[in-house]
């Protein structure tokens, strides 16, 4: 029987249940749960995978919990600089975006550049004139002001710190939020990845992190798995994490888990990387794993029920 499956992350880190007030914890599940199913909702009426990664990332995006869209956090001048990108796996097309303002959801905008362009990647203001040509939404500074973002990121400027968005243990759980991203396989077996953040609080000199990078952040072939990543995105740029995977499938025929365990407790470990990803393959295994002390995530599989997990279980 033709199958369907998704998964999706909310960002990893110091996620901490001592310091995560019940409420708070409410929010993001209900926030992860809102954005999952509206990414089932068109795999069960036969959509692709593709159209459900942009669902629930939009879900995700316009959820001010989540260090996406808006909700983004600050970079050192006090702007919301945005990357994301997505991949589908029958094609092995890919389009990404970095360093871009003011465009209410980044992940159309990749999937745009994906399919209405003849590039892969866009960067600044080249990225947000394409997006206007193709009449994407706009919204003003205003909309992506989240005040915890903006004191988060005034207490990284007073120790000269980049921070990862949930690793600020004063206030990681109640009111830190993460990188999302998204994996789906649909039912005619095609897998798509896609990943959106804001990247790192106080970020400088135009950084740019795993996550619009096809190979680190974000990755989809079907004929090995789907996977988007959350941490510490230079680590997860040296290590290619997204990729590793996929040749460790293709080329020494590892599993779907087995590869995850090399890539996410040895490899990035070795390397001092923190951080976690969502990882489906085509036969619609779900892998979850993360070094970090946590990670916002989700999946679910056709007719089974949902799963949400914040910490360690
Ligand atoms: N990987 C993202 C970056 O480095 C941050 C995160 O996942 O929280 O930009």
């Amino acid at each position: 029987m033709k199958t369907f499956a998704i998964a999706i992350h909310g960002g990893a880190g110091t996620i901490l249940k001592n310091i995560m007030t019940a409420e708070k914890e409410l929010e993001y599940k209900s926030g992860l749960e809102q954005a999952i199913r509206s990414g089932e909702k068109i795999l069960a009426s036969g959509g692709p995978a593709l159209d459900a990664v942009e669902a629930a990332i939009i879900q995700l995006e316009n959820n001010p919990l989540f260090n996406a869209g808006k909700g983004a956090v600050f970079t050192n001048q006090g702007k919301n600089e945005m990357d994301a990108s997505v991949m589908e796996g029958k094609t092995l097309m890919a389009g990404a975006v970095t360093g871009v303002t003011n465009i209410k959801n980044p992940i159309t905008l990749a999937k745009t550049v994906m399919q209405q362009s003849e590039h892969v990647f866009l960067s600044g203001l080249g990225a947000m004139e394409f997006a206007e040509k193709m009449k994407l939404e706009f919204a003003p500074d205003e909309y992506f002001f989240v005040q915890q973002r903006y004191n988060q990121l005034m207490d990284a400027k007073q120790t000269d710190s980049v921070t990862m968005d949930h690793n600020d243990k004063k206030t990681s759980g109640k009111d830190k939020t993460g990188t999302v991203g998204c994996v789906a396989l649909d039912v005619n077996g095609n897998l798509a990845a896609g990943t959106s953040t804001g990247g790192m609080t106080n970020k400088k000199y135009g950084r740019v992190g795993d996550s619009p990078m096809i190979g680190a952040g974000t990755y989809a072939n079907n004929q090995t798995c789907a996977i988007s990543c959350t941490g510490h995105g230079e680590f997860f740029i040296r290590a290619v994490v997204a990729y590793d995977i996929s040749c460790l499938m293709e080329y020494k025929g590892l599993s779907l888990k087995q590869a995850c365990q090399v890539v996410v407790h040895q490899k990035l470990v070795a390397l001092g990387g923190e951080g976690g990803l969502i990882a489906l393959d085509a036969h619609g295994n779900i892998e979850l794993p993360f070094n970090s002390e946590g990670m916002y995530r989700a999946s679910l599989k056709a007719n089974q029920d949902l799963f949400i997990g914040i910490y360690k279980v």
